[in-house]
């Protein structure tokens, strides 16, 4: 048997073996932490470290340093896309892209190749423009939403920064150069001071322990950044505590487990796509704090659940989306997002009892919504009710704030253009003394009106101040709910456990009419 051909059974046979893998736990690989230019670690039970062909101990409890030089830094495109759909949908695309044909669009493949018999999650974006800047792509961002068009901006990684990183102990280099470290810790590592919710509130660091491989070396971020690799039950134990009160009884922890595990395996190797991981750990994907106290209790809670996802009619894994608290009704995903329809994404009320929450995209029903909350799950007094409603009050100085950032002088008027079946505002235009500007879409909402943090959510009522020549000046806003509002409610989720009901009624309510799949 000549060479080529031998190497092709037993790459045959390797692919055969693949599949017979397809019921085992996925590994994902997790972005846990970015440091500028270096940090320390400890391994309590040592462990070993790895560069290339060289490697060594790390002892017991020791403290170690990864320091680094960025010497250029990456090169990103960054495109503005309008649209996309999944890489066997031709029709859906073809249509997306007759829409957009006077942009002269083009397309992007995203995502990777689904491996051990893993639904395929690869997208193809339809991009209509691309810079070299992100400051640019923002600007032409605001272009098209004075058009009504929505964008995201989506960064294509072209080249890897380049720079140099070092292993040290006690003063002394164990390794240095341009490639990746691998820390494989005997139980766990520690990493010092992890940053965390940046642009938030409640930003801050902390100590952080990971029981998996961490892979560190510079990324697409330009800081070094630490990647955890570990299996898909581990990294939900750490999850699920992070996102839902760890003391919440144990339907509303398995609902929360059923719910990222969909979420993450849905994006696997599509929303980072290019950065060298799955997901991160951050509000951006989902929170993960690392190994608690608590890990092996939350890994016996969620135990029931052990693969097992909700699905999309056409048998894709559903993305499993949840917010703090949807403010009494949860909101529907193509009018929250860029994205596609989705007949289980569209939005429920959370009523205690049957009832009926009058049309919230009509301005005139949504005053007595915020005013006069009815009886909902998520409104429940021990939960969250400070998330449920609450008052925020835009002093002068944030004002300023605001104006500096939208850039068109003073302000004189605010108008809400749309609102979706939540009530959130997804449509926004301020009138300036220097122009108009329209903002599109719920977070760059509570994100221009947070006034540097990020408002709790974009389902509110204004009263604005104004100075004697009648620009505003200060503002008073009553609202509902935490977060995004699509999928499910966690303050609701608790509350509902509470009462009795078990996950698959819980997430049955947020996810209407989508069936349960065990994938492993
Ligand atoms: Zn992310
Ligand atoms: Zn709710």
């Amino acid at each position: 048997m000549n060479k080529s051909i031998f190497a092709c059974l037993v790459l045959y046979f390797l692919l055969s073996l693949n599949n017979v893998l397809a019921t085992e736990k996925p590994d994902i690989r997790i972005k846990v932490a970015e440091y500028e230019n270096s940090f320390e670690f400890i391994m309590p039970d040592g462990g070993t470290w790895e560069y290339g062909n060289e490697k060594g101990k790390i002892e017991n409890n020791k403290k170690y340093i990864i320091s680094g030089k960025l010497l250029r830094e990456s090169i990103k495109k960054y495109h503005i896309i309008v649209g996309s759909t999944k890489i066997n949908e031709p029709a859906q695309f073809s249509e997306l892209a007759n829409k957009y044909a006077f942009l002269s669009p083009y397309k992007i493949e995203i995502g990777e190749k689904p491996v051990n018999g893993f639904p395929e999650n690869r997208l193809i974006y339809l991009a209509v423009k691309n810079f070299d800047s992100e400051e640019d792509a923002i600007k032409y961002q605001d272009v098209l939403a004075e058009s009504n068009i929505s964008s995201w901006i989506y960064y294509e990684a072209i080249q890897k920064p380049l720079a140099s990183i070092k292993l040290t102990y006690k003063g002394k280099t164990l390794a240095e150069g341009q490639k990746s470290f691998f820390l494989k810790p005997t139980k766990q590592t520690i990493l010092n001071k992890v940053e965390y919710a940046k642009g938030f509130s409640w930003h801050g660091f902390e100590n952080r322990a990971y029981n998996g491989i961490l892979e560190v070396k510079y990324g697409y971020s330009d800081n070094i950044e630490c990647i955890e690799t570990t299996d898909m039950e581990t990294i939900l134990a750490g999850v699920v505590p992070s996102e839902i009160l760890p003391s919440s009884p144990d339907a509303a922890l398995q609902a929360q487990a059923v719910a990222a595990r969909g979420e993450i395996l849905s994006k696997k190797g599509v929303k980072h796509f290019g950065c060298g991981y799955d997901t991160c750990s951050e509000q951006h994907c989902q929170v993960y704090k690392g190994i608690t106290k608590i890990l092996s209790k939350m890994s016996v809670a969620i135990k029931p659940t052990k693969g097992l996802v909700m699905e999309n009619d056409d048998g894709t894994i559903l993305d499993a989306v949840y917010g703090a608290n949807c403010g009494g009704h949860s909101a529907a995903n193509d009018k929250i997002w860029v994205s596609n329809y989705n007949p289980h994404l569209q939005g429920v009320d959370d009523l205690v009892a049957k009832g009926i929450i009058k049309d919230l995209t009509k301005e005139e029903n949504v005053k007595d919504y915020i005013e006069n909350p009815p009886d909902c799950w998520c409104g429940r007094k021990a939960e969250g009710a400070s998330k449920y409603r609450w008052t925020k009050t835009i002093t002068k100085d944030e004002w300023k704030i605001i104006e500096d950032t939208a850039n068109i002088g003073n302000i004189r008027s605010v108008e809400i253009i749309e609102r979706e079946v939540s009530g959130r505002i997804i449509s926004m235009r301020l009138i300036g003394s220097e122009g108009q500007k329209t903002i599109l879409k719920e977070l760059p909402i509570r994100k221009l009106l947070g006034a540097g943090a990020v408002l709790k959510s974009s389902c509110f009522i204004a009263e604005f101040n104004k100075d004697k020549d009648g620009f505003i000046n200060g503002a008073t806003l009553k609202g509902a709910g935490w977060g995004h509002g699509v999928g499910m409610c966690q303050t609701g989720a608790q509350s509902r456990a509470k009462a009795g009901q078990n996950f698959k009624q819980i997430l049955e309510h947020y996810f209407p009419n989508s069936k349960f799949v065990k994938l492993y």
